[in-house]
């Protein structure tokens, strides 16, 4: 779960206040009271193994204090009580290079109006197209983003052409060159490994983006599902640290062996290969899912793969994804757990305060009401019915974000 690189771009140190995690603040009736204070609610933080019933205390863009009795020194309070209080999210695998890319969902609207405060696009962007993704994604949004670099300078622009049919795409010099300048955004790079986009040239197109990755020291993330080998000629190839996305596809060449995860998959797990859900349009298989979790076998990364294909379903938002996998038997703090400090781990976004509330720390927090039992789709249109996860009050660094509804209730 280590960056291959240590990164720390965009923040400044943060003070921290003489509070610690679950102290009772120091003077209740200090003559600053808080700005606001987020009272009664279970608070869910895997970072610092927090699972508790406290208050959470919100002074300018960061956490005050967390803690017991908060309300009485608030300006301003809101009941959340019978809620759960979670790290605002952070998303490992999405697709939001909007305009330019014909997949590309909107990263506010599909990200931060639904309680995600960081988020790593998965390959929409290559090197010839990098410098729009700054321009017109990062810098246009309010949410932190990053992103795994496509190794097609073409990047994913048109989900009808696979982006490395024409193996000369891969660019090393490009890729590197664009890692390099960018240190800030590129957190690894990306290959999508399915027949359709690689052709018959997958293993030279792999071992070219490994070396590449290693050379940049940067993980690799491999997209898999319909890959011309089973899973473990390929994960030979990995190294610790690199990325399988989409570990409960239903499509050929998946990480199951009847009911039970193949010896190969765990052999890669057990030596640092990591494996992210990445839901997508159409790589979550229920049937995949509740027999891996039921076998014991979580995804590392928990993210929605998010994309205009379908952020209006069957995915519709991280929360849902994670909704999805409690449904099927993941316990809710590790589904947790994998949508904020982990990612945040592995993208280096740690270092600038995502993925934990911690006091000093910024104040992104996304608090969650369970709904009434819903129809949840996997990608191959199965359903269960299950409560859903809504987010109810989302803070980006202490501002109250404006929450758009869940948007499978527009298709109802
Ligand atoms: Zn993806």
């Amino acid at each position: 779960m280590t960056p291959h690189r240590a990164t720390t771009p965009f923040t400044e140190p943060v003070s921290r206040p003489p509070f610690t995690l679950g102290a009772i603040p120091m003077s209740i009736s200090s003559e600053s009271p808080y700005d606001l204070v987020l009272a009664g609610g279970t608070v869910i933080d895997p970072a610092s193994g927090t699972n508790a019933r406290l208050d959470v205390a919100v002074t300018g863009d960061r956490i005050a204090a967390i803690g017991e009795g908060l309300a009485a020194n608030a300006s301003r309070t809101i009941d959340v009580t019978g809620s759960t209080v979670l790290p605002g999210l952070v998303e490992g695998h999405t697709h939001i290079f909007q305009y330019v890319s014909a997949v590309g969902a909107p990263a506010e609207e599909a990200h931060l109006r639904r309680g995600v405060v960081a988020a790593a696009d998965a390959g929409t962007a290559g090197a010839s197209t990098f410098a729009a993704f700054r321009k017109l994604v990062v810098e246009a949004n309010p949410l932190r983003i990053v992103n795994f670099l496509n190794v097609s300078v073409l990047g994913l622009i048109d989900f009808r052409f696979g982006e490395l049919l024409n193996p000369d795409t891969l660019v090393p010099e490009d890729a590197l060159a664009t890692a390099e300048a960018h240190p800030d955004i590129v957190r690894g790079f990306k290959i999508r490994l399915s027949e359709d986009v690689v052709g018959e040239n997958w293993e030279p197109l792999l071992k070219k983006s490994v070396a590449l990755a290693e050379q940049a020291g940067l993980p690799l993330m491999l997209h898999i599902g319909e890959t011309a080998e089973p899973l473990p000629v390929v994960l030979d190839y990995l190294r610790p640290g690199d990325i399988v996305a989409h570990c409960y596809t239903g499509k050929p060449h998946g990480i199951l062996d009847g009911d039970r995860v193949q010896p190969a998959v765990t052999a890669a797990r057990e030596r640092g290969v990591l494996f992210d859900s990445a839901h997508g349009k159409s790589n979550l298989s229920f049937e995949v899912a509740r027999r891996a979790i039921a076998d014991g076998f979580l995804p590392d990364i928990l993210s929605s793969d998010t994309s205009a294909r379908n952020w209006r379903g069957p995915v519709f938002d991280l929360l849902t994804s994670i909704s999805k996998l409690v449904a099927l038997g993941a316990p809710l703090e590790e589904c947790v757990r994998r949508a904020t400090v982990a990612p945040a781990r592995l993208l280096g976004l740690d270092a600038e305060g995502y993925g934990r509330l911690e006091v000093g720390g910024r104040a992104d927090v996304t608090v969650v009401t369970e709904t009434d039992e819903v129809t949840l789709p996997d990608a191959a249109g199965n359903t269960i019915v299950a409560p859903r996860l809504e987010p109810t009050v989302v803070l980006h660094g202490g501002a109250e974000v404006d929450i758009v509804p869940w948007r499978g209730l527009q298709s109802a």
